[in-house]
């Protein structure tokens, strides 16, 4: 089983891919925690490119297929190979993400992000992607409290892109609703536990 966690930056997704690996762990799952970009060493020296990019930055056509080759190295290396074992895989962003950032926001477009994804990955898709949603005012608070107001966002990027972005999972979860589970991201850490839970219990009993 292939579980992706989605959501734009300050929506708790992190931790609760960690809380969901530690409950599917003690129900004696086991599973592969990963993150993008990254997860692999190849993958991790692209995030590097992304997260310090030269001084002119990345074109979005360069910063997509980064972001393509980073995702590329991490289903073969990492995740296809735990898949084909029996484990579960939990992920840290995935193609939904290149979508909403790389397509939508940067308006490279959905197709060819996709594109992207069918050649690099062979369209590898999560079983269940959950999309974390909070309020924007949510968001900046918890952003704040991370790191001091200083973002690690790629690029340095406007609160008009995290709203496109926001925009666009809801959009993706629409579209494709067997795929998509989204998760209100406020409350406590626990209260949006269950809900995690409680969205995945079909599969987890299955
Ligand atoms: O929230 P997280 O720490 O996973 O995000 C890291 C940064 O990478 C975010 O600032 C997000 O804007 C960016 N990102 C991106 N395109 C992706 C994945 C992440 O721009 N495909």
């Amino acid at each position: 089983r292939f579980i992706a966690f989605e959501g734009g930056e300050g929506t708790g997704k992190s931790t609760q891919s960690r809380l969901l690996t530690d409950a599917l762990t003690s129900r004696g799952i086991a599973v592969a925690l990963t993150r993008e970009p990254g997860g692999t060493p190849g993958a991790e020296a692209i995030r590097k490119l992304l997260l310090a990019p030269p001084g002119e930055g990345w074109t979005p056509e360069a910063e997509a297929l980064l972001f393509a080759a980073a995702r590329a190295d991490h289903v073969a290396r990492l995740i296809r190979p735990a898949l084909d074992a029996g484990r579960w895989v939990v992920c840290d962003r995935f193609v939904d993400s290149s979508r909403a950032y790389q397509g939508d926001a940067s308006a490279l477009g959905d197709d060819r992000v996709r594109q992207l994804h069918a050649i690099g990955s062979d369209g590898l898709l999560p079983d269940i992607t959950l999309v974390f949603t909070v309020s924007d005012e949510h968001a900046a608070a918890r952003l704040k409290a991370r790191d001091g107001g200083a973002s690690d966002a790629i690029g340095g990027r406007a609160a008009e892109y995290h709203a496109a972005v926001g925009a666009a999972f809801h959009a993706f979860a629409s579209a494709e609703p067997e795929r998509f589970r989204v998760i209100d991201g406020e409350g406590s850490v626990q209260q949006v536990h269950a809900r995690v839970m409680a969205a995945l219990a079909p599969m987890i009993e299955a």
